[in-house]
């Protein structure tokens, strides 16, 4: 054989074959994100030579298109996810006393605001296919001081909404999407963020909806959306300010009295330049992840029949995994002969697919946050301060969440619907799947 041509020896990277990926490095463009353009930058730029850097206006035309795309009546930008999530729970009313119950398995800002509420976190189970909160694991958690159900849309997919609704309408408890993976996944016709009482999304910039740092409220309740403008948003609650005019009457006299001050006693708007940004996004965002779905559904049905390896997706009429965050891919290694999922992921990052590493986001109910921190100096836990009983769990209580990280690995976040390079990512895994059994010592 000469130098001169190309020796493909076969047989996995991991043991000096070669990768099934040629060229991962060029594939910036395939998963650059998100997709910036001048239009982005003029619409910034204008906001910054406008001398209304702090204003509202922008922000107020963006809540209005992206209430009209979801499908929610009301929308309220704020400075990030996490401020949403907290401005939401009071919202529904969690206070001091009350608990929350959350998936163990999500992102903190799902859970830690209610300890600045003064509640604890009763945290639940997640069920192991939708890597979304287990409807067969809420019931039991609801007791009298339960306030709202964190419901997060993990990894793009919806969550049970048909089975949660009905549970949390019984005890009168609210519902609250936690939407920053999903922006756009639908559920049997309707848009994830119009399916709880109240949602809140990230919008910071590795999200699928991504502006740089900012967060989005949404509900169809008028009494929660005023709630949320009088909790971070003194500007819009009847008081005018140098840099805003009034033009939120608030009808709740109980807030009104507080009006011009934030219940938060924090402050959550949005800046006017991640607002700009976000009305570009919002433009392009419904084709962009119509192509992420047409890519990641094609990497899907190229790896059919694989052994080991199952989507993580939602089959269901109408609904869709959105911008689909976060992709995972759920892994059966009891079908690759107990390979750990960790050798498997190794194997095929040889192979050029550097996202794929194993698991998703750690425990929640055993984190120390959870366990030991005090955090206004009670001498004591604060989940244990401020709940009515001691409601911190351990691994064991949650067995589901507490193994499903060795059941799921990252899959490729591809931005466009390129086959030819989205059927080399699809052979990587299908090489290091039929090859498991080398990797095995
Ligand atoms: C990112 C994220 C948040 C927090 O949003 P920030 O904008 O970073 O404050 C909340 N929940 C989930 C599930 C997230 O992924």
């Amino acid at each position: 054989m000469t130098a001169h041509q190309t020796t493909r020896k076969s047989g996995l990277a991991i043991h000096g074959g070669t990768p099934a990926v040629t060229a991962a490095e060029s594939d910036r463009r395939l998963f650059h994100w998100p997709i910036v353009t001048d239009e982005d930058v003029q619409a910034v730029e204008a906001v910054m030579r406008s001398g209304q850097m702090s204003s509202t206006d922008l922000t107020k035309q963006f809540e209005a298109e992206y209430a009209a795309w979801q499908g929610s009546r009301h929308a309220l930008a704020t400075c990030n996810g996490t401020a949403g999530l907290l401005a939401a729970m009071w919202a529904c009313g969690v206070g001091a006393g009350d608990e929350i119950i959350c998936p163990s398995i999500t992102y903190w800002a799902s859970a830690a605001p209610a300890l600045t509420l003064g509640a604890t976190v009763n945290f639940a189970e997640i069920d192991p296919a939708t890597l979304c909160i287990d409807p067969d694991d809420i019931e039991h958690r609801i007791g009298s001081r339960t306030k709202a159900i964190v419901v997060v849309n993990y990894a793009g997919h919806p969550a049970a909404y048909d089975r949660i609704l009905p549970l949390a309408r019984k005890h009168g408890v609210k519902v609250i999407e936690d939407n920053s993976h999903a922006h756009g996944s639908m559920y049997k016709g309707r848009m994830c963020g119009t399916l709880g009482d109240i949602a809140a999304a990230s919008m910071m910039g590795g999200k699928s909806f991504a502006i740089g740092e900012g967060g989005m409220i949404t509900t169809d309740d008028p009494k929660l959306y005023e709630r949320c403008v009088a909790f971070g948003h003194y500007e819009r609650t009847g008081v005018p300010s140098n840099y805003n005019p009034v033009d939120q009457q608030v009808h709740d006299e109980a807030l009104l009295r507080f009006q011009g001050l934030p219940l938060s006693a924090a402050k959550h708007r949005m800046n006017q330049m991640c607002s700009a940004m976000g009305r570009v996004q919002l433009k392009h965002y419904p084709a962009r992840i119509a192509e992420i779905q047409k890519a990641i559904n094609r990497f899907w049905s190229l790896l059919e029949g694989v052994p080991g390896l199952r989507p993580h997706r939602i089959d269901e009429p109408n609904s869709t995994m959105g911008g689909w965050y976060f992709s995972r891919g759920l892994y059966v290694p009891e079908e690759l002969d107990g390979l750990p999922v960790e050798r498997f992921c190794e194997a095929v990052r040889a192979e050029g697919v550097m996202s794929c590493g194993p698991g998703l986001n750690r425990l929640l109910h055993t984190h120390p946050f959870f366990h030991e921190a005090d955090l206004f100096g009670q001498g004591q836990p604060t989940a244990v301060a401020f709940g009515q009983r001691d409601v911190r769990q351990s691994a064991d209580d949650l067995s589901v969440s507490a193994g499903v990280g060795e059941r799921v690995l990252g899959i490729p976040w591809f931005k466009h619907d390129e086959a030819d390079r989205i059927e080399q990512y699809a052979a990587a895994y299908r090489k290091v799947a039929e090859h498991a059994g080398e990797l095995k010592r």
